[in-house]
Parts: C-alpha cells; sequence; structure tokens
C-alpha cells in the first residue's frame, strides 16, 4: 500500500520519494496529462492518439501494457529487469552464487 507524503517518515513508509508516490498516485487515478487526458478531461481539441503508435488513445493502460509501439522494445526490457531482479532475489535467498552478469 502506498502511504501519503506525510507517512513516509513512519513504519509504514514504502521506501519511495513522497514525488515519486505523488506520481504514482496520480497513474492509478488516471489524471496522468497523456493525451487522452487532454482530449477528454481537459478539452483542448488535441487529438487523443498515443504519440507512439498513433493508433490507440494515449491512456495510462495503453501506456503501461496496451501500445505495440513500447511492446518491441520497452515491455521486454521491462520484463526482463523484473525477471532479473527475481532471480537474483531467489538465489539470495537459498544462497546460490550467481554471476555478475545477473546483477541488474
Ligand atoms: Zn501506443
Amino acid at each position: 500500500m502506498l502511504t501519503t507524503k506525510k507517512q513516509t517518515s513512519g513504519s509504514k513508509s514504502s521506501g519511495l520519494k513522497a514525488e515519486t508516490e505523488g506520481f504514482i498516485i496520480a497513474a492509478q487515478d488516471q489524471s496522468l496529462a497523456t493525451r487522452s487526458y487532454h482530449a477528454s478531461i481537459i478539452k483542448d481539441g488535441s487529438s487523443p492518439l498515443c504519440r507512439m503508435c498513433n493508433k490507440y488513445d494515449e491512456t495510462i493502460e495503453h501506456i503501461v501494457s496496451g501500445c505495440p509501439e513500447l511492446a518491441k522494445t520497452e515491455y521486454t526490457h521491462r520484463h526482463d529487469k523484473a525477471a532479473a531482479y527475481i532471480h537474483r532475489k531467489v538465489c539470495h535467498n537459498y544462497n546460490i552464487k550467481t554471476s555478475e552478469k545477473t546483477v541488474v
């Protein structure tokens, strides 16, 4: 669970900077300045289409997991980084020595 700025110094701190937490909360609330947000909430007349693929509305969900252009590179990179982190933690937990190449 994320904490508010006032809670970051308490025992339930997420370990994230308040600025980072604020960004995550804004993303969860769908209130980041995506093109879809500008087109549908601000109603500034701009296109809601994704600036990467220009095919689908640029929403938070689209950016995080639905963009065909980002899928070619960024999603794979994110997957590999997460898998390497989990691998390293599992190996550490079971005292399995890992090579330097697996360090994230
Ligand atoms: Zn896209």
